[in-house]
């Protein structure tokens, strides 16, 4: 969508501190992080949110994605937090589909 931020990202048209990219997924460094290591796992087809994802195929790539980016930089070893806000009252503000991948600090339950 040519409005859409993570795809202006995706096709270049605007920087980004990128940690990994294929043809169907790429991973950021979120601008506003929220944690140490706060990154964005995005899949370069739009779509609006994970209520519109049809294909379950996406789940493949972007946790699959995810956990594969975690285990790479070491995340794992003392944990992290993956969370895909939905809608409005999620708190969602980029409308297009991405995993918050956050680590380097503790996490409070229940999620603020
Ligand atoms: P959400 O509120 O779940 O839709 O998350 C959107 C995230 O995108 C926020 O954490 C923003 O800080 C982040 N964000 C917005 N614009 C950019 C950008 N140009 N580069 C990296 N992260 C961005």
């Amino acid at each position: 969508m040519s409005e859409c931020i993570f795809c202006k990202i995706a096709k270049g048209e605007i920087s980004a501190e990128f940690v990994y990219k294929d043809e169907t997924v790429f991973v950021i460094r979120d601008v506003n992080p929220q944690a140490p290591t706060h990154l964005l796992v995005i899949p370069t087809q739009h779509i609006a949110s994970a209520a519109d994802a049809g294909d379950p195929e996406i789940w493949t790539s972007i946790m699959g994605r995810a956990v594969e980016v975690a285990r790479d930089l070491g995340l794992d070893k003392e944990g992290f937090r993956m969370v895909v806000n939905t809608g409005v009252q999620s708190g969602q503000t980029v409308p297009h589909i991405h995993l918050h991948l956050l680590s380097g600090r503790n996490f409070g339950w229940p999620p603020g």
